[in-house]
């Protein structure tokens, strides 16, 4: 199997808080930048909306770079509750993860919506995060590439590129559960992946970066990065501790 130590993009391994974290969560901020640099893979931690101020002051000086995990499609407006990707930009933010599946289940987010989000980030100059992945019933019925594939056609917006986009593959029934596909299936995943954003975008497909998601941990992080195609991680339940995350990030160690 192919592995990462082909020349290719610069490896992206970003964390997701959800609605994880209060203000004095902080220190596990300051212990992963304390420890990030030297890796070959940037780093990128994911907040709450109400931390993402907070985050960007504790790691000033590091190499870690500062997310949203949701932004509104619309630049302002009449949108209680919502968050604008300038917004996010402002409180210092660089990028934003759109399309997460737990915000298409609870939040009923199509791909049409998400397309719009990525249109946004990209307006603002954030990089966007697109994630796709099918369902367990879905993987069951044999759809796994037709889902992604529609899924990666309708949510990848035309002003995409490989400098502004990174693709998270993420199974539904991977996240948060402790299973993940095996090695092979990721590959045969990743490659289908990259053969769409080839077609699609040319020259620039092979720099898209690729994360594989879900029960990503210390333990499993090696060898799902070593898959051709697989670009670094969005990892969820396993970033909320920094030694957790850094044990992932060892994965990168130059
Ligand atoms: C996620 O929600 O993006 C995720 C990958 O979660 P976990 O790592 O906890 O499975």
């Amino acid at each position: 199997m192919a592995s990462t130590s082909e020349p290719g993009p610069t490896p992206l391994v970003a964390g997701n808080w959800k609605m994880n974290g209060l203000r004095s969560n902080l220190g596990q901020v300051h212990a992963i930048c304390a420890k990030i640099g030297s890796q070959r893979a940037e780093v990128m931690i994911c907040p709450p909306a109400t931390l993402i101020a907070a985050v960007v002051e504790a790691s000033h000086g590091s190499a870690l770079l500062v997310g949203g995990q949701d932004c509104h499609q619309n630049e302002a407006g009449a949108h209680t509750g919502d968050i604008s990707a300038a917004m996010l930009r402002d409180c210092g933010a660089t990028g934003v993860i759109v399309g997460h599946s737990e915000r298409r289940t609870d939040h009923g987010e199509t791909d049409t919506i998400v397309r719009a989000k990525a249109e946004a980030a990209h307006k603002t100059m954030l990089t966007a995060i697109v994630c796709i992945g099918e369902t367990a019933a879905q993987r069951r019925h044999g759809a796994t590439l037709e889902v992604i594939g529609q899924q990666l056609a309708n949510s990848v917006p035309a002003s995409a590129t490989s400098a502004n986009s990174v693709i998270a593959y993420e199974p539904v029934w991977a996240i948060g559960t402790g299973l993940t596909p095996t090695a092979a299936d990721v590959a045969e995943t990743h490659a289908f992946i990259r053969r769409q954003l080839n077609e699609r975008f040319g020259a620039g497909g092979p720099q898209f970066r690729l994360l594989y998601g879900g029960s990503v941990n210390a333990a499993n992080a090696r060898e799902l990065m070593s898959v051709a195609n697989v670009n670094g991680a969005l990892v969820g339940g396993a970033s909320l501790k920094a030694d957790d995350f850094l044990g992932i990030l060892a994965a990168y160690t130059r």
